[in-house]
């Protein structure tokens, strides 16, 4: 063992895997990151198109109540202002979210909280004397909570894309973290802080990664004895299912295609994202970049704009991995190969992919540091 030239090997170079490298770094390890991709920064990865910052793996904006994780992000780039919050767009007409008092106004006309309350709480009452017990699925759910025309116009069309399943079909739970609010407020976050990183999600990675060896286009597992003996310890950031040559059977996956177009105008849609809420739309949502960076008449500082419409689609082997289907058949099979994982010594398994489990960034960069080293 002697003879290893790293303490860590770190398969994979997201979020996860350079803030790992990071926390090891700094302590004195000797850390390998690679990645089977051409770039480095895993899904947070940007590319620059027109002097824009182009979140090739779809839009990420970073946000979080916990104070530690991100006075650690803003200790390696400061962040921006951005506030998130998207417009619905459904048969050309515009409602803001998360459902607020914006969205109220737009959908009935009412302009106080008491208006808005009452026709929610008839439509509500409506819903619930159709059902028996708690809500069973996701149609149910969102009945429950805000309402037949909320729910026809802003969340079935939608959410049937973006899972490719019926309402009807969808477990409950889904739909309960969309706040609803009594109050004039967009922010689609209840979070303390949110923002883009200045300059882009690179500078961030970068910032991470800087002083540590890395290595791009190189696959662990085209030469895994290789990789292997390479370091003391692995910290793998990869698909579960595939360190254990898929013996159980692969895990599913939700995934998105991205259709790319840099256009001929400052600015096409005037927000960083317009969801697309009815079902006749083909695509989920459009993000227009540059809003990510730019305030104001600063968006007009640059000619182009570029924009990337979202196509929701069913997972095959070959694509890229983007949610995990958490449903039972899935879980059970993920749980085997936890215990596999867990018998690996030498290996930790973090991250979305091989925990196969949805994380948002912010707890990601809290599991890295979190995780103790040995
Ligand atoms: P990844 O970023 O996927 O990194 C894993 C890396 O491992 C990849 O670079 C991959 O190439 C590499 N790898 C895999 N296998 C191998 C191998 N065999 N050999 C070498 N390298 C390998 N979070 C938010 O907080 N806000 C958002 O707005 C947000 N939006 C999102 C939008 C989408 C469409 C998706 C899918 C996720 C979003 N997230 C968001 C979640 C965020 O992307 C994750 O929290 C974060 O990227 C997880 O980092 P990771 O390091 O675990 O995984
Ligand atoms: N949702 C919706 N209409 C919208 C936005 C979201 O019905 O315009 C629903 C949809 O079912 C989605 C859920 O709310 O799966 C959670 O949305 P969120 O944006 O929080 O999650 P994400 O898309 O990031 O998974």
């Amino acid at each position: 063992m002697a003879d290893k030239h790293y303490d860590y090997l770190i398969v994979g170079s997201g979020l996860f895997g350079a803030t790992f490298a990071y926390k090891a770094h700094k302590a004195g390890k000797r850390c390998l990151v690679i990645d089977k991709r051409a770039h480095l920064g895993g899904n947070i990865y940007c590319e620059e198109v027109e002097g824009i910052n182009v979140h090739k793996y779809g839009a990420h904006i970073f946000h979080t109540s916990n104070k530690t994780v991100w006075q650690f992000v803003n200790s390696i780039v400061d962040f921006n202002r951005y506030t998130n919050s998207p417009v619905a767009n459904y048969q050309g007409r515009l409602y803001n979210l998360p459902f607020n008092m914006n969205t109220f106004c737009q959908m009935w006309g009412v302009t106080t909280p008491d208006e808005a309350q009452r026709i929610i709480n008839e439509q509500r009452a409506e819903a619930l004397a159709h059902m028996e017990g708690e809500p069973q699925n996701l149609e149910q759910q969102a009945l429950s909570l805000v309402g037949r025309d909320i729910y026809e116009r802003l969340i079935k069309g939608y959410t049937e894309k973006q899972w490719g399943r019926r309402c009807t079909d969808l477990p409950a739970f889904i739909i309960k973290r969309l706040p609803v609010r009594m109050v004039f407020d967009n922010n689609y976050f209840n979070d303390d802080y949110q923002g883009i990183p200045i300059g882009g999600y690179n500078k961030l990675i970068n910032g991470l990664l800087q002083g540590i060896e890395t290595r791009t286009g190189a696959d662990f597992f085209k030469e895994r004895s290789y990789w292997e003996a390479q370091a003391h310890q692995i910290v793998f950031t990869g698909q579960l299912d595939e360190f254990f040559d898929y013996r159980f059977g692969a895990l599913e996956y939700r995934t998105v295609n991205f259709e790319q177009q840099t256009l001929d105008t400052a600015n096409y849609q005037g927000n960083a994202v317009v969801n697309y809420t009815d079902a006749n739309v083909p695509y989920t949502r459009i993000i227009e970049h540059k809003h990510f960076e730019l305030f104001g008449d600063r968006v007009y500082s640059m000619p182009k704009t570029v924009i990337s419409r979202e196509y929701s689609t069913e997972w095959k082997l070959g694509m890229e991995p983007y949610y995990p289907i958490n449903d039972a058949r899935n879980n059970a099979i993920a749980e085997q190969y936890r215990t596999l994982a867990q018998q690996c010594k030498d290996v930790i398994f973090g991250g979305r992919l091989a925990e196969y489990k949805y994380y948002d960034m912010a707890p990601i960069v809290e599991k890295a540091l979190g995780t103790p080293l040995s």
